[in-house]
């Protein structure tokens, strides 16, 4: 088993007699980008000292900033259907809470994709409850050529990440022969004893089968896989040390370990209250785990939802966040509902603003928001993505698509405000691009966009 649970509780019963200078060294060996051991992770889950958690928190930004320079790339959920065989404690959708279900028609899978693509949106993540009868794979299989083949007078949805429950290999080429981006997994919780209580008699009670769920995705040929636990399970000293074995057991398996790492914190649900869940992660534990994981796995995407409010979105941009949901609705039919006055979701969310809104205080902030999802089009997945980011050239490519795709957003979505915005950061920021033919490339590509092409990377 390559969660090695006795090991992570020696390691954090070790760690609990650190010193302020055992996290120091730590600290220096992340500033100098060398490589974290676990013992090392497990001292630096230690930090409280004010001065020291501070020094975390710019490293961390100093490495974000390495790696992903300002961009913050946007993607929004769509949920298909609520159905589902599962009880598992924490979720709105579990079977135990008796609501009248449902799953989008293709009719309906479609009206919701044009209106996420009327708010600006290129990349999505597809999202179901589990139940092999009511939301079956060729139900999904179908969800995904309708959401790749539903186009606005603006194009259409580059990129679909799957989130849906563990699966088998035959099922995972499936989905890889659809063109799936990322297929994204959360362990919930790597705590078998906690995973156990929480999933009751449920088809996902299977610890073992639901940690393997990557292995099997990899087999299958899906090499960008995100992963991610439920913070507020279990302890989330426990959750990331796990996380990073779980990351170096595909390393060594498969050349490549996540493509992403997702930090959803337990919110409030129907048929659950907060006050039963003893692990709560408060916000200062939270900011921690995010810098942490952004010194131990430098170039792994780390995502934020908007389950998490404003203020730590734009928080934890500063320390590690490189991908964010906007304008997000976790109802089934979730947008067509909102539109209509009517809202089902399957958790509370945190921050409510429009894409619109989020771009604008993104770029206020500095950052270029990003709708790029040329990687995965252009084969830069797995490890060849994985060697782009470590050589350090990904900014070669990240940077032009990052503007483009900006450029092409305040084109046909963006309000006077933003566009006003907009064309000053991507002024200023094509200027910064340090290699000649880089900057030109760029320059090419905006002045075709303002012909009416589309879609240039
Ligand atoms: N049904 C699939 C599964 O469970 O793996 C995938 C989709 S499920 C809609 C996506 C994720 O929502 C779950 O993996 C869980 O971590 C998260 N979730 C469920 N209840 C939540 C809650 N109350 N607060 C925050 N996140 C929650
Ligand atoms: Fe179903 Fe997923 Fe919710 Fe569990 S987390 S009840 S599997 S939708």
């Amino acid at each position: 088993m390559f969660i090695n649970q006795e090991l992570i509780e020696t390691l954090l019963k070790e760690a609990k007699s650190a010193t302020d200078n055992d996290i120091q060294i730590v600290l220096d060996k992340a500033n100098k980008r060398e490589k974290l051991s676990y013992k090392d992770i497990a001292i630096l889950l230690q930090i409280n000292d004010e001065s020291q958690i501070n020094r975390l928190y710019q490293i961390a930004g100093d490495i974000k900033n390495d790696i992903y320079g300002n961009r913050v790339v946007l993607f929004a959920p769509l949920y298909v259907s609520n159905y589902c065989v599962n009880e598992c404690t924490y979720c709105g959708f579990s079977k135990c809470n008796k609501f009248k279900r449902k799953k989008l028609t293709m009719d309906e899978v479609k009206e919701e994709v044009r209106i996420l693509e009327k708010m600006g949106h290129k990349r999505l993540a597809l999202e179901a409850g589990e139940d092999p009868k009511n939301c079956s794979i060729d139900y999904i299989l179908d969800c995904l050529d309708t959401i790749y083949s539903t186009y606005n007078e603006n194009g259409n949805i580059r990129r679909v990440n799957v989130n849906i429950a563990a699966t088998t290999v035959d099922n995972y080429k499936k989905l890889k022969e659809k063109g799936i981006g990322t297929y994204i997994l959360f362990q919930e919780t790597y705590h078998k004893p906690t995973f156990i209580k929480c999933h009751g008699q449920s088809v996902k009670n299977d610890y073992y089968y639901h940690l393997t769920a990557f292995d099997r995705a990899m087999e299958a040929g899906v090499d960008d896989v995100g992963a991610g636990v439920l913070f507020g399970l279990s302890d989330p000293k426990f959750e990331v040390l796990a996380l990073m074995m779980h990351n170096t057991h595909l390393e060594e398996e498969f050349g490549v370990g996540f493509h992403t790492i997702s930090f959803p914190r337990l919110k409030k649900a129907e048929g659950m209250q907060l006050e039963d869940f003893p692990h709560l992660v408060d916000d200062d534990m939270f900011k921690k785990i995010v810098a942490i994981t952004r010194l131990a796995v430098p170039f792994t995407g780390i995502i934020m939802s908007t389950r998490e409010s404003c203020e730590m979105r734009n928080e934890l941009l500063k320390y590690g966040v490189s991908q964010v949901s906007a304008g997000s609705l976790t109802g089934v039919g979730g947008y067509k509902a909102y539109e209509d006055g009517e809202v089902t979701d399957q958790f509370e969310v945190g921050d409510h603003r429009t894409p619109i809104e989020v771009l604008k205080e993104l770029i206020s902030s500095g950052y270029i928001p990003s709708y790029c999802t040329a990687c995965y089009r252009k084969g830069r997945t797995g490890d060849r993505f994985m060697s782009l980011a470590k050589s350090g050239e990904i900014h070669h490519v990240c940077t032009p698509n990052a503007l483009t795709t900006l450029k092409e957003f305040l084109m046909d979505y963006g309000d006077e405000e933003l566009i006003s915005m907009g064309e000053e950061l991507i002024s200023s920021e094509i200027n910064k691009i340090d290699r000649d033919d880089i900057r030109n490339i760029t320059k090419n590509n905006i002045a075709a966009l303002e012909t009416g092409q589309r879609d240039l990377y």
